[in-house]
């Protein structure tokens, strides 16, 4: 993966641990010589929230960790990985793409960089090319992003429907996604589709009504995009409530272009995740702090769209949780780059470095409700990533250099 001379000068010291003949024998490994870890758990480090550890092992057993500590401690191995003073956090966890898609919107990002402004509407443009494409194109689009993710650290993704808007393209975007993520989220909410134009409450019936039975089996979680030009309050809470007794649980995308009622809704029906909360009041900042609803920031949005940046700082300052995510999407933010966002959260929306890598991989776990992702310690999945770098801090120091240079993934080394 990472193509600079010193990846491929520098090739691992033990052979990547494979999977044996024998269904019950686990490989154990241990990646020794770690400069600085980050188990975002403090009581295996340092005392702060990402819990660090200087000169440091992790321990890997099949897909799980079973040890962390300091290197000269490290307990006996079958495989031993010299990491060469590098920094390693855990896997990014992106909370929050859209990754089933067709097309592009290369024109459209030109025109709004020679100043149109961002509207809902643009989605539609997308709507169209991917209900004209195969479920191969789809999956081929789907699988060349997230090996794109991966390549710069993420380990876990969540992506939506939302560019099908038919009872049996929403229906098939969540079935393919399904074969690759278990966080699978179903937006039939992402607009009003076109062929309802003149009828939103009867599109907004078949949102919770045919197209939720058809989608429900192959998704997780419910969401709507809570906006002007898309869904307003009432039909979003229908959404999100019909969406909830089919079992699934609510997300949803709040307060993005301008203030609004998506993140009252939000916490007033546990979701997960109130996602862009860029435009919020006072009394929206009191809610989601009194509440387990994780603030989710996707700067891509804001980056790509030339708008306003959320104030992270005034939702960390009041205690809410605060996830990262890149919103990888081709209308509004079209990056899969982790390491991007976590440096505009401290260029731009006053998150400390510190922050913003939490926010990334512990964060995002947050806006998942999971707790086997997200950090480094015993019993959780082996995701990581190796920066060529001694320090997390490089991600936001050193923007736009590809720092990532190696990643496991459940226990795997699968990129290099
Ligand atoms: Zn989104």
């Amino acid at each position: 993966m990472n193509t600079g001379p010193a990846a491929m000068n520098n090739p691992p010291a033990t052979s990547t641990p494979t999977s044996t003949n024998s269904p019950v024998a686990t490989v154990t490994t241990a990646i020794v010589n770690i400069a600085s870890l980050v188990t975002n758990d403090p009581s295996l480090g340092d005392g702060t929230p990402l819990g660090l550890i200087q000169d440091a092992a992790v321990v890997i057993d099949g897909d799980r960790i079973v040890w962390v500590g300091e290197s000269s401690k490290a307990p006996a191995t079958d495989n031993r990985v010299d990491a060469e003073g590098r920094a390693v956090i855990p896997g990014f966890v992106d909370s929050h793409s859209h990754l089933v898609f067709a097309g592009d919107r290369t024109q459209e990002f030109n025109a709004r960089m020679s100043g149109r402004s961002y509207t809902a509407g643009g989605i539609r443009t997308t709507v169209a090319a991917t209900r004209a494409a195969s479920d191969e194109e789809l999956e081929a689009n789907l699988l060349r992003y997230l090996d794109e993710a991966l390549r710069q650290g993420t380990t876990t993704f969540e992506t939506k429907s939302g560019y099908g808007l038919t009872t049996h393209d929403e229906a098939r975007a969540l079935r393919i996604a399904a074969r690759h993520t278990d966080e699978v989220t179903y937006l039939g909410a992402h607009i009003v589709s076109p062929d309802y134009a003149d009828d939103p409450a009867a599109y907004v019936e078949l949102v919770t009504g045919d197209m939720l039975d058809a989608c429900a089996p192959h998704a997780r979680w419910v969401d709507v995009f809570c906006e002007k030009g898309a869904f307003d309050g009432d039909q979003a809470r229908a959404i999100l409530t019909a969406g909830k007794a089919k079992g699934l649980h609510p997300r949803v995308h709040a307060n993005q272009l301008g203030y609004g009622p998506g993140v009252q809704l939000a916490v007033e029906l546990d979701a997960a995740s109130a996602d862009h909360c860029t435009h919020l009041t006072q009394e929206d900042v009191d809610a989601l702090a009194n509440s387990r609803t994780v603030a989710t920031l996707l700067p891509g949005a804001e980056f790509s769209t030339r708008a306003e940046w959320p104030d992270a700082r005034r939702l960390l300052d009041a205690g809410v949780t605060v996830a990262l995510s890149t919103d990888c999407n081709p209308g509004s933010s079209f990056t899969s780059s982790m390491p991007f966002c976590v440096a505009l959260a401290v260029r731009d929306m006053r998150m400390t470095p510190d922050e913003a890598v939490w926010s990334a991989t512990a964060g995002g776990a947050a806006a998942l409700r999971r707790t086997d992702i997200g950090r480094v310690g015993p019993g959780a999945r082996a995701d990581l990533a190796l920066l060529d770098a001694p320090s997390h801090v490089h991600l936001a120091y050193r923007p736009g250099v590809p720092l990532v240079t190696e990643v496991w993934r459940r226990g795997e080394r699968i990129a290099r």
